[in-house]
């Protein structure tokens, strides 16, 4: 018999990086599967569950405050996510009053937790009758693109990062789990596969590579056998949290071949090698400006995004002179620059070297990024008078927004798309660039 009661309502607020975006979707998904209904606001809901990101100081502010809103507007609180891993800290930034209201407290991927608090706070309702979600799963994405998480955890001990103490060493999912997913999705109308993990290249390594059996054939757990089968479904395919480790050289044949586009994301986050040693940072970073060259020489419209750490402890004004030096050298299209923020319970606090001050800190971001504008800006006057193909994210009346290969939807830069002809989210239009500035282009759709 089915439940007559109206069905119980969640309010979900998704904070932190793409990873923590696929934990909030599983979740999403569950709770669907099981009945509940996904509200858009706090007030009126039957709980709320808020997916934390505590990877930075200012993260954790931000994940504070979106607890204290919903603890304001609604009351009943699941907390979940990075910060979750710190539940004494989360307990610290409120009154006592409040905790019998933080409902439960849990760390990263504990989707089990969450739905059972869930479970606690209101019941599902049960229909047997309804199948209520889609065999892709619920999307807190738009239709046309989705994050496809292809492992957790990290190998690697970056001394300013705490991940793989909340998050544990690298466990990959294997290549057909993630092919059926990919192949689930793009018959939804997903457009663009975007590749994620802590660290996309060391894929499978913990499996030692082992096959599965997808279709007709086995597939081995390997960053560039996946890579090539996600190619061949028929929809765009991006690669994000690269290392330049060299098995990467050999995807460079993929992109020449247009099974995956030419878009590679490699946190580099320094230049300087004393740096980089404090850092801990994994793969060959001395030869990287090589690597760069050989990899625009297999594929020369390769865009590289990347993000850098400015003001690590340590970090002389010689050591950020270099990393300026490098970044007018690898002329690297798209990036990210963050002033360092002391973590607590990483490596980092504990090397013993000198904090850089604030102000030489906030300087240096400034000449960084300053920096990287006059660079941007000369490659992007570059694509005026280019035809590029255009992924359209959001339609408009009569200008529409989209991306062309070389940008990652949120992270990257925007095209503005003028048409005779309305254009929908999902459509890939051929597109006449006309007008460039440092970080966006206009043109006309052909
Ligand atoms: S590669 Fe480094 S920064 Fe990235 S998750 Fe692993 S330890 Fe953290």
């Amino acid at each position: 018999m089915s439940d007559t009661r109206p069905a119980p309502r969640i309010s979900f607020v998704s904070l932190g990086c793409p990873k923590a975006l696929v934990d909030s979707e599983r979740i999403v998904t569950r709770l669907r599967a099981e009945g509940y209904e996904l509200s858009r606001k706090h007030e009126g809901a039957d709980a709320v569950i808020v997916n934390t990101c505590g990877f930075l100081d200012s993260a954790k502010a931000e994940s504070l405050e979106a607890i204290g809103a919903a603890l304001k507007e609604n009351g009943r609180v699941i907390v979940t996510g990075c910060m979750g891993a710190e539940p004494e800290q989360i307990r610290a930034a409120f009154p006592q009053k409040d905790f019998s209201n933080l409902l439960a407290i849990t760390g990263p991927q504990a989707y089990e937790s969450v739905v059972a608090a869930v479970h606690d706070a209101v019941p599902a309702p049960h229909d047997p009758f309804l199948d209520l979600v889609p065999p892709q799963g619920v999307r807190l994405t738009p239709r046309h693109y989705a994050y496809l998480k292809i492992s957790e955890g990290c190998n690697n001990r970056c001394s300013f990062c705490i991940i793989p103490k909340l998050r544990g060493d690298l466990v990959s999912r294997p290549a057909a789990e993630v092919l059926r997913e990919a192949e689930k999705l793009v018959k939804a109308g997903v457009k663009e596969l975007l590749v994620i993990s802590q660290d996309t290249s060391a894929y499978g390594v913990d499996l030692r590579y082992a096959e599965s059996a997808f279709g007709d054939r086995a597939v081995r757990a390997r960053f560039f056998d996946l890579a090539k089968e996600l190619g061949s479904l028929g929809a765009w395919v991006r690669l994000h949290y690269v290392y330049p480790y060299p098995h990467v050289d050999e995807v460079m044949e993929l992109m020449a071949e247009g099974l995956v586009l030419p878009y590679l994301d490699i946190p580099f986050q320094h230049a300087a090698p004393n740096v980089l040693k404090a850092m801990k940072r994994p793969g060959k970073q001395d030869r990287t400006l090589e690597r760069i060259r050989a990899w625009r020489e297999a594929v020369p419209d390769l865009a590289i995004r990347s993000t850098f750490i400015v003001g690590f402890p340590g970090e002389t004004e010689d050591d950020f002179q270099l990393l300026l030096d490098w970044l007018a050298e690898a002329r690297l299209d798209r990036v990210g620059a963050f002033k360092y923020e002391p973590v607590a319970g990483a490596p980092s606090e504990t090397l013993g070297l000198p904090a850089v001050p604030a102000e030489v800190k906030e300087q240096r971001w400034k000449r960084f990024m300053a920096a990287q504008q006059a660079i941007s800006a000369r490659l992007m006057k570059q694509k005026v008078g280019r035809r590029l193909q255009v992924l359209i994210d959001e339609a408009g009346p009569t200008v529409a927004k989209g991306r062309s290969k070389y940008d990652a939807p949120e992270i990257d830069g925007t095209v503005h798309v003028a048409s005779r002809r309305p254009l929908r989210a999902g459509d890939v239009v051929t597109v006449k660039i006309e007008a460039a500035d440092a970080y966006d282009l206009k043109g006309t759709a052909v």
